[in-house]
């Protein structure tokens, strides 16, 4: 058959099939005529060849349409065309790349060194246009990274008990909780709660002044608690420790020496007393009289020893007359006095240890409040009772002392101290921390009425006249509040409160910080 047969019989088809002669028709029919002649006709395989050239998924896709013609092929690859948009494409690949970023950056702040470093790497790299390549080299890093990740820390830490390997802050929060113990793990943390011991060591509690290196080397410490790692630290310890018993054991003798005095005077009146006639009641009185005179002008320290002493002198009147005669000529028996005395003095330095109250301000001291703190907790404990801990301190104190003296900075203190006082209610508790720093434990109170106080005391101590000899001093103070419901232990608390007082500082002082 020739190929002019076969278009005859394809024109002729076209006229039964009552169809149009256009081109697709008749290229059509044509190729079912070749088909029917068995021709094999190069323009009626091009749908087959181009077929063939597909991916399988468009091959399978294509079946669907029992695509015939050429026209046809076309029309389904436009449609697969439009269906993929490119520019959608590409908005897709760029709002992954900043996920990755966003991610990568939070990975960055996260607290581990190699991962962040290698999470800036990753930015660095997503930033210059990485080749395929290079994406490659670094998804192997982090692949690595999982597989050498080593987290045997964490079992060290589990020893210490309560912890969370998923969430490490939580952990170190309960470490504050901990009681002290078998701590294997010298952190920080540690380091700041033995440096607050150690500095509350240091202060003398009999002696009424501050050396200036124990102050200093207090503050040190207190300010880098992981000094206490270094060696050389621990001369500058002992050197403090002994200034601190040789401040307390002055004050002691000076103490013993007042008190001598008194015993000088009852022994020589009672002496004399025995020697001048057995009529001794008047006498004794008058010792008594001494005796109270002397509890006026004593602190209240002095309070027990007077107590003892009039007890003795109590005794001494209603044995007058047995003793009077004893007491001629047997002088050993005041000497056993003075040695019951001398009991005295060691029962009166061990009062002195007990005393509540700092010997500058008046105000509480630090072992004070630390059992008020205990307190307070206790009540948070059973009754849910709230309370706000405010953490004062002087701000640029040093300069005071190093422009105007010691003593003017001691009554720079004293003054504080009076406005503190003055601001609080009478059922809130205010003391000396330690050094120029105060602390005020307010019942019943949140972080918003901390605030409220602190900002009234900060405001009453900036429109303050400090005059010392003539000279106005500059005052103002910094503030640190928080409130214990906000915290799991009174250790936070303190701390929260001692850590937004140094943003205060870091802030540009005279003012009050704490969590929002
Ligand atoms: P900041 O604003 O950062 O608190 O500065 P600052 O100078 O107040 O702080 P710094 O810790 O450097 O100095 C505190 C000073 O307070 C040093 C110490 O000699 C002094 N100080 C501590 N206790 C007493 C005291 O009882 N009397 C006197 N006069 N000074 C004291
Ligand atoms: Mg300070
Ligand atoms: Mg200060």
């Amino acid at each position: 058959m020739t190929i002019q047969t076969i278009i005859n019989n394809a024109l002729k088809r076209l006229k039964a099939e009552g169809k149009l002669l256009t081109p697709d028709f008749y290229a059509e029919a044509f190729c079912k005529e070749a088909v029917r002649a068995k021709m094999n006709v190069e323009d009626c395989n091009h749908v087959e060849k181009f077929k063939n050239m597909l991916s399988k998924d468009f091959q399978k896709d294509l079946k669907n349409y029992r695509i015939k013609t050429m026209s046809e092929f076309v029309r389904f690859l436009i449609s697969k065309l439009n269906r993929t948009n490119s520019t959608q494409c590409s908005d897709t690949l760029e709002a992954q790349t900043h996920f990755c970023k966003r991610v990568l950056q939070v990975i960055t702040v996260l607290h581990n060194k190699e991962a962040s470093e290698l999470a800036q790497n990753s930015i660095d790299l997503l930033e210059n246009a990485p080749t395929p390549q290079q994406l490659d080299a670094f998804r192997q890093r982090w692949v690595n990274f999982i597989t050498t990740y080593d987290d045997t820390f964490l079992q060290k830490l589990k020893a210490l008990g309560d912890v969370e390997s998923s969430d490490l802050r939580k952990t170190v929060e309960n470490l504050h909780t901990l009681t002290a113990g078998e701590t294997s793990v010298s952190s920080e943390v540690d380091l700041q709660k033995v440096s607050r011991l150690l500095v509350a060591s240091f202060v003398p509690s009999i002696a009424s002044s501050v050396n200036d290196t124990i102050a200093n080397l207090s503050e040190k410490i207190r300010k880098n608690p992981l000094i206490l790692d270094n060696d050389n630290i621990e001369t500058e310890i002992k050197t403090a420790i002994s200034l601190r018993i040789s401040l307390d054991k002055e004050s002691v003798k000076e103490m013993v020496e007042s008190i001598d005095g008194v015993l000088d005077k009852l022994s020589l009146r009672l002496i004399a007393m025995i020697e001048s006639s057995d009529s001794s009641t008047v006498e004794i009185q008058a010792i008594k009289k001494e005796l109270e005179s002397y509890t006026e002008e004593s602190t209240v320290n002095f309070k027990i020893a007077h107590k003892k002493l009039f007890t003795i002198a109590v005794a001494l009147e209603e044995n007058t007359q047995l003793l009077s005669k004893d007491l001629k000529g047997h002088s050993a028996d005041v000497e056993a006095l003075s040695n019951k005395v001398k009991k005295l003095e060691e029962e009166l330095k061990e009062v002195k240890k007990e005393s509540k109250e700092d010997f500058l301000t008046k105000l509480y001291n630090k072992r004070a409040l630390d059992e008020f703190m205990e307190l307070k907790e206790a009540e948070y404990q059973r009754y849910d009772r709230n309370f706000a801990v405010v953490m004062f301190d002087l701000d640029h104190f040093k300069d005071v002392n190093d422009t105007f003296g010691h003593e003017a900075g001691d009554a720079v203190l004293s003054a504080f101290a009076k406005i503190l006082k003055k601001e609080a209610r009478s059922v809130d508790i205010v003391g000396r921390f330690g050094g120029e720093e105060f602390l005020a434990l307010l019942s019943d109170t949140d972080t918003k009425g901390g605030v409220t106080f602190a900002t009234k005391v900060l405001k009453h101590v900036e429109k303050s006249r400090f005059m010392y000899k003539g000279n106005r001093i500059k005052v103002t103070a910094s503030a640190g509040v928080s409130e214990r419901a906000k915290h799991i232990a009174l250790k936070a608390t303190i701390n929260s409160a001692d850590e937004y007082l140094y943003i205060a500082k870091k802030n540009g002082r005279n003012r009050v910080e704490y969590k929002k």
